[in-house]
């Protein structure tokens, strides 16, 4: 996943670790036949970067971030 910050273009994983939380939090089902149902928000802070994940289904959002 790329994310541009100004003229930095910064690449994030989301790891095997991260679905498998996001899976355990959330089970709503996909209303689009694509599957996508989760908007990824990244945000580069001070004290490392902040990982958040919304449903677009039920609009709960979980936390990822990690490390700090
Ligand atoms: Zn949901």
């Amino acid at each position: 996943m790329k994310y541009k910050n100004g003229d930095r273009t910064m690449i994030f994983e989301i790891t095997e670790e991260m679905l498998q939380k996001i899976q355990d939090w959330d089970s709503c089902k996909p209303v689009d036949v694509s599957g996508a149902k989760f908007a990824y928000t990244f945000v580069p802070t001070g004290l490392g970067l902040v990982i958040e994940v919304q449903c677009d289904i039920c609009k709960g959002v979980l936390n990822l971030t990690e490390d700090w």
